[in-house]
């Protein structure tokens, strides 16, 4: 058997230790004599592997008390609804920024609710690849909320500070950068993520929301679309995507194995500096974003000879090396450089591209 180095965007490379566990356990979880995919969401074995990941996961971002954690489908895109439903009501209104392609589904969404006021709007010559600056942006008094996208997964652009916005309650599509570093949750009324870049699986979701925020949904919204539902039944108001949770555990176990969130981040910002670096350092590779506001996660880069790209792709792939390909809207190449995406994997793919300059370029 021969494991790659899979720089997809999402669904993203698992920590291999956590596949091997789940192999190991696939049949018969601690001597239940079933998989956890077969039991009861009810059942005392599987609300023990939930309590566990809802603990873990409250230690390494250090949860406060005031905040649930809820595990739930859909996906962040089914955030970029539930997230208006059950908050705008307020006041009918929100502060959006627009840094990206995600940010633009956000928008996109929230207007059928309210009234969308977007504060920063970095498309600059139909590019983003700057965030506003930490005192670059008003917030509206009336605002429900602010919803920002902390890392643009698709155009690689990540905020280097947290918005402060006051009374208004921050809230953040933290889809492609959860986990990846410590964060200050108390600044944030609400942070979801979809669980496929660096949680688990995909088709959990994972949502920490303030208590105060998990309140009000506008009239006519379905039990499965407001929080309140999935507060009140620790996330077991319907089936929860059982397998995505237990894995999602796993993960956080091999987390805290890694120094947690700041041993991560350590990890993380090696991985990422030594990329930008060579990318820099090389006349033929290019990345465009400001590097103040340069992803740890995503990091897209052409060549300077576009025609080269499908030969880059081929023989990186043979080199173990795949799903390099750019996002459409991008062009040219994407590392995505996610926690499970080992210290090796960057450097073999630093030597590649050195390697494909030197006898391509
Ligand atoms: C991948 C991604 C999404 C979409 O997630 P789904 O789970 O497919 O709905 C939304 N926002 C960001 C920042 C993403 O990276």
């Amino acid at each position: 058997m021969a494991r790659v180095f899979n720089f997809s965007a999402g669904p993203a490379a698992l920590p291999e230790d956590v596949l091997k566990q789940a192999q190991a356990e696939m049949l018969d979880w601690q001597g239940s004599g079933m998989s956890v995919m077969e039991m009861s969401h009810r059942g005392k074995e599987f609300m023990s592997i939930a309590a566990e990941a809802e603990a873990d996961v409250r230690e390494l971002m250090a949860i406060p008390d005031n905040y649930k954690v809820l595990f739930l489908q859909g996906g962040a895109s089914s955030q970029f609804a539930m997230i208006p439903m059950n908050l705008i009501g307020k006041t009918g209104k929100a502060d959006y920024f627009r840094t990206g392609s995600w940010s633009k589904k956000a928008i996109a969404e929230a207007k059928r609710f309210g009234d969308v006021a977007v504060t920063a709007d970095r498309e600059i010559d139909g590019k983003f690849t700057t965030v506003p600056a930490a005192d670059g942006f008003e917030v509206s008094a009336d605002a429900a909320y602010l919803h920002y996208t902390p890392n643009e997964t698709i155009e690689g652009v990540e905020f280097p500070y947290v918005p402060e916005t006051g009374d208004v309650p921050l809230v953040a599509d933290m889809s492609s950068t959860i986990l990846s570093r410590p964060v200050d949750v108390s600044k944030f009324g609400l942070i979801y993520a979809g669980a496929q870049k660096n949680i688990g699986p995909a088709g959990l979701t994972i949502v920490i929301v303030r208590d105060d925020l998990v309140g009000d949904p506008l009239p006519g919204t379905p039990a499965m679309f407001t929080y309140r539902t999935h507060a009140d039944a620790e996330s077991m108001y319907n089936t929860p995507p059982t397998y995505g949770w237990y894995l999602a555990g796993l993960v956080f176990k091999w987390l805290k194995a890694q120094g947690g969130l700041a041993g991560m981040a350590a990890i993380n910002q090696r991985k990422a500096e030594s990329l930008y670096r060579a990318i820099d350092e090389s006349a033929f590779y290019n990345n465009p974003v400001d590097p103040a506001c340069r992803s740890w996660m995503n990091v897209p880069f052409t060549l300077a000879n576009a025609e080269l790209d499908a030969e880059f792709l081929k023989l990186a792939g043979e080199a173990g090396l795949k799903t390099l390909k750019g996002h459409r809207s991008v062009g040219g190449m994407r590392a995505s450089i996610y926690n499970a995406m080992p210290e090796a994997g960057v450097a073999t793919l630093i030597d590649f591209m050195r390697e494909f300059e030197r006898t391509k370029a």
